[in-house]
Parts: structure tokens; C-alpha cells; sequence
């Protein structure tokens, strides 16, 4: 069996966001916005009359990022591959001011994770690894590495085929897809 760098995006892909992000907006001005009428990447569609800053404030500030949660089966299915032998990189797009809490929560969620293995990268294609686990197709197209579309309401209109991407729609089958390629 090859031993494969993956790569492995957080927010959405083991880390929950959106629904943490709308819960947040949605007590706070009294809206009631769902995980699945978030639909395309641009979040902002979805909360007309209220402008970016409104929208991006709860992402700046460090209890967020410490009451979020762990995608179902993600820790489980993580530590397996980890424990196959695989390179876990764990590589996110995050502003500077929250990283350290939301690596902490990472590390708190996922203590088989040690902080060097948590990047932070705007630009996942220039990073070097065999396959990228991501919900964001911006980050799979044009990469070298297999790439693994994590399925979510925001990418379900995205067309992968043509661009050498799976999508999956569990973690279970992320584990079955890396397998697969380590064979
Ligand atoms: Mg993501």
C-alpha cells in the first residue's frame, strides 16, 4: 500500500461552518436561513439588506470558531487513515486574527492532529500533496493532486465531471475512495 500525503480542507469538510455562520446570523437578525438554502458559494445572496461586514463578523471573532463541531464521521474516519500510515495535512483558507482559536478547536476535536500538521493557505493548488479533500471546487480545479469533492448544499450545481474530481457524499466513502488509490 503507498502511503499518500492528503490533504484535507476544515471548515465544512471536518469542521461544521455554515450551519454554525447562519445560526449565528439568524438570532441575530432574526432570519431564518437553512444549511440548504445556501446554494452557491457567496453566502450574501442568501441575507439580502445586510451588508459583508454584517455577514463575515461572526468568522473574526474567536468564541465562534470554539463552539463549532465536528462533520459527522470525520474524526473517525481521519484517524483511520492516519493510523494506515497516511500524511494528514490539515490546509485552510482563514483569516490571521482567528487561526490559533480555530486550530485549537481543531486540535481539540481531532487530538490525533498536531498543530504543524494545520496550515493555513489561501492558495491550496501551490501545496503540495498526492489527493485534496475540499467542498470548495475554487480549491480542486487546477490542482496536481486527485481531488475529493466533499458534497455540500453550496457545491450541488457544480458540474465535476471534466475536471478529474469525485464527489463524495460521506466520510465513510472518502476512506473507501483514499483505500482505493493506496492500493
Ligand atoms: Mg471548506
Amino acid at each position: 500500500m503507498r502511503k499518500l500525503t492528503i490533504l484535507c480542507d476544515a471548515d465544512d469538510t471536518i469542521q461544521e461552518l455554515t450551519v454554525h455562520w447562519i445560526s449565528e446570523l439568524n438570532r441575530k437578525y432574526n432570519r431564518n436561513v437553512k444549511k440548504e438554502d445556501v446554494t452557491s458559494w457567496d453566502i450574501t445572496r442568501v441575507y439580502p439588506g445586510l451588508n459583508e461586514d454584517e455577514i463575515f463578523a461572526p468568522l473574526y471573532k474567536n468564541e465562534f470558531w470554539s463552539k463549532t463541531t465536528a462533520v459527522d464521521g470525520s474524526g473517525y474516519f481521519l484517524e483511520k487513515l492516519a493510523r494506515d500510515g497516511h500524511k494528514i495535512l490539515i490546509v485552510t483558507a482563514s483569516n490571521a486574527e482567528t487561526f490559533e482559536a480555530k486550530k485549537k478547536k481543531l486540535i481539540e476535536m481531532f487530538p490525533f492532529i498536531k498543530p504543524e500538521q494545520i496550515i493555513r493557505e489561501n492558495n491550496k493548488q501551490k501545496v503540495a500533496g498526492d489527493v485534496l479533500i475540499d467542498d470548495g471546487v475554487h480549491n480542486l480545479v487546477g490542482g496536481k493532486y486527485a481531488k475529493i469533492l466533499f458534497n455540500q448544499p453550496h457545491n450541488a450545481e457544480f458540474e465535476e465531471r471534466g475536471y478529474g474530481i469525485t464527489r463524495v457524499y460521506s466520510w465513510r466513502e472518502i476512506y473507501e475512495k483514499i483505500c482505493h488509490m493506496a492500493a
